[in-house]
C-alpha cells in the first residue's frame, strides 16, 4: 500500500483558522482513505505562505529527499505555498524522488497526467497573485480610513484615541510648550532634558502632523524580500480631530527644523556656500544659504543667503543672492590685500596672546561641539574626534608656562593673509572657502548694499 504524507497549513492562530485547519485535516484524511493510501505522517503549521523559510516547509523537503513515502497530499496548492518558486521547488523535489502528489480540493492537479502537471503551473501563479491582492486590499482599506481622517495607529503624546479619532488629553499642554519653546530658539536637547525624553522623540513630536490636525498614511512599509521596514512615500490627510497646534506655527517649526542643522562645524565640508557659518544678520541671528524655488521653471534655482529670523518672521532682512554677497566680500578682501592691509598697521604693537583666553575659547568650542552633537548635527565619530582634539589642545596650553606665549605679529598675519589671497583665484572652491574662513571672523550684513567684515586677528 502506498504511504501518504499530508501537509496542512493555516496562516494565523485565530480561532476561525484553527477550525479551518481541522476541516482541512478531516477532508484530507477522507481523501487519503478513498484513494486507498495509508497515512505516513502529517505536517501541520501555522505560518504565512509567503514565508519561504517556514519550518514545516523545511521538514517537508527533508522528508521528500529521504524518500520515506510515496504520495504527497496537500489540501490545495495555495496551502502548499504562496510563492510560485517554493511550489515549483517542492514539486521538482517530489518528481526527483519519484513521489506523486495530489491536491485534495483541486482534483485537476495531480501527477497522474500531463494535464495535471500543467494545471499546477497555472494555479501556482494564481496563488501568488492572490497573495499580493490580499495585502493590497488590506492596505487600501487602511488608506480609505486615513483619507476620511481616522487615526489607526498608537496615539502620540498629547492624544488619546476614541472611535478611531484623536482626542486631546492632559498632555496637550506639553505639546504646546514643546512647539513654542522650539520656535523661541530653545534647542531640542534642552527641551528633551526638561521633559526627560530623548532628542529623537522630541524630533518626532515636532515633525508629527497629527498635532496640526492631520493624519498620515504610509511613510514606512515592510519589504517583501528582506521583511524589514523601509521608507516609502507618505501622504497626509485632513484629520477628523481637533488640532493642538495652529497650522502656521506647525509650518514655521518645519521650516526651522530644516534650517537649524547649519553649524559652523558642518558647513566647512561643502563648497556651496563660501560664507557658510560666518555671515550673520544685524539682528544677531545667523545667515544661512538656501536655494529658492523658481515657479516658472518648476525647480529650485538661485541660491540666497537669508537671515534665520526671516523664516519665523522675526526679522525682515533681505535675501541676498549667494554670488552677489560672496563676490562683494572677496572684492573687499582683495582691496585690503592690495592696500597691504594698511588699516591694520595702526595697531602696530605686537599683541600677546595669553593662554587663559585661548583656553577659554577652546572651552567654548568644546561646549558648542557638545551642543552640535546633542542636537544631532554631527555624528558620534566626528564628535569624539573633535572632543579629543580640543582636549589635547587644552592640555598642551595648560602645560606651557605662561610668560613665554606665542606672539603673533600683525605683520606676519598680514603676510599670511596676502599670500592666501594671491592664490585665491587659482584654487578649488572648497579651498577658497577655507581661505575665507581663516581670514574672516564674521561678515555682518547691514542691508543689501553694505556689510561689515571682522577679520580673524586675535
Ligand atoms: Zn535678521
Amino acid at each position: 500500500m502506498k504511504k501518504a504524507l499530508l501537509y496542512l497549513r493555516v496562516s494565523t492562530a485565530m480561532q476561525e483558522e484553527k477550525d479551518s485547519l481541522n476541516k482541512q485535516k478531516q477532508e484530507s484524511l477522507d481523501f487519503i482513505k478513498s484513494k486507498g493510501f495509508t497515512l505516513y505522517k502529517i505536517i501541520e503549521e501555522v505560518e504565512t505562505g509567503k514565508n519561504t523559510e517556514r519550518e514545516g516547509l523545511k521538514t517537508l523537503e527533508f522528508e521528500i529527499k529521504s524518500k520515506k513515502f510515496d504520495v504527497l497530499i496537500f489540501y490545495s496548492l495555495s496551502r502548499l505555498g504562496r510563492v510560485q518558486f517554493d511550489i515549483h521547488r517542492i514539486i521538482n523535489l517530489a518528481d526527483h524522488s519519484r513521489i506523486t502528489y495530489y491536491s485534495v480540493t483541486e482534483n485537476f492537479i495531480n501527477s497522474e497526467s500531463e494535464m495535471g502537471r500543467m494545471m499546477l503551473g497555472i494555479v501556482a501563479s494564481l496563488a501568488e497573485q492572490e497573495s499580493t491582492t490580499i495585502s493590497k486590499r488590506v492596505s487600501s482599506r487602511m488608506r480609505a480610513y486615513a483619507t476620511q481622517g481616522y487615526f489607526l495607529q498608537k496615539p502620540p503624546l498629547g492624544f488619546d484615541v476614541k472611535d478611531k479619532i484623536l482626542v486631546e488629553n492632559e498632555d496637550g499642554n506639553k505639546i504646546r510648550d514643546i512647539f513654542s519653546s522650539y520656535l523661541n530658539g530653545e534647542g531640542k536637547g534642552s527641551i528633551a532634558k526638561r521633559y526627560n525624553k530623548c532628542i529623537k522623540s522630541i524630533d518626532c513630536i515636532l515633525k508629527n502632523p497629527a498635532y496640526a490636525g492631520f493624519v498620515r498614511f504610509g511613510g514606512r512599509r515592510r519589504d517583501k524580500v528582506t521583511n524589514k521596514q523601509v521608507k516609502c512615500e507618505e501622504t497626509v490627510y485632513k484629520g477628523l480631530h481637533k488640532a493642538i497646534i495652529e497650522i502656521e506655527q506647525y509650518e514655521a517649526v518645519q521650516r526651522l527644523l530644516s534650517q537649524r542643522y547649519i553649524s559652523p562645524i558642518r558647513s566647512v565640508n561643502n563648497d556651496k556656500y563660501l560664507l557658510g557659518g560666518i555671515v550673520r544678520c544685524e539682528c544677531g541671528l545667523k545667515f544661512y544659504g538656501q536655494k529658492a524655488y523658481d515657479r516658472k521653471k518648476q525647480a529650485r534655482q538661485k541660491s540666497y543667503y537669508r537671515c534665520l529670523g526671516t523664516s519665523i518672521k522675526k526679522c525682515h532682512a533681505p535675501f541676498i543672492p549667494v554670488a552677489e554677497l560672496e563676490e562683494a566680500v572677496i572684492a573687499t578682501l582683495k582691496k585690503y590685500s592690495k592696500d597691504n592691509f594698511s588699516f591694520l598697521s595702526t595697531k602696530k604693537s605686537n599683541k600677546k596672546i595669553d593662554n587663559k583666553s585661548k583656553i577659554e575659547k577652546l572651552l567654548q568650542k568644546k561646549s558648542r561641539t557638545v551642543e552640535a552633537y546633542t542636537d544631532c548635527n554631527i555624528s558620534r565619530d566626528d564628535y569624539l574626534k573633535l572632543i579629543s582634539k580640543i582636549n589635547s589642545e587644552i592640555s598642551v596650553l595648560e602645560s606651557v608656562s605662561s610668560p613665554q606665549i606665542a606672539k603673533i605679529e600683525i605683520d606676519d598675519l598680514k603676510k599670511k593673509f596676502i599670500s592666501l589671497l594671491n592664490n585665491f583665484d587659482k584654487v578649488e572652491r572648497i579651498e577658497q572657502k577655507k581661505i575665507l574662513q581663516i581670514i574672516i571672523k564674521e561678515v555682518i550684513v547691514l542691508n543689501r548694499e553694505s556689510f561689515e567684515i571682522k577679520l580673524n586677528i586675535i
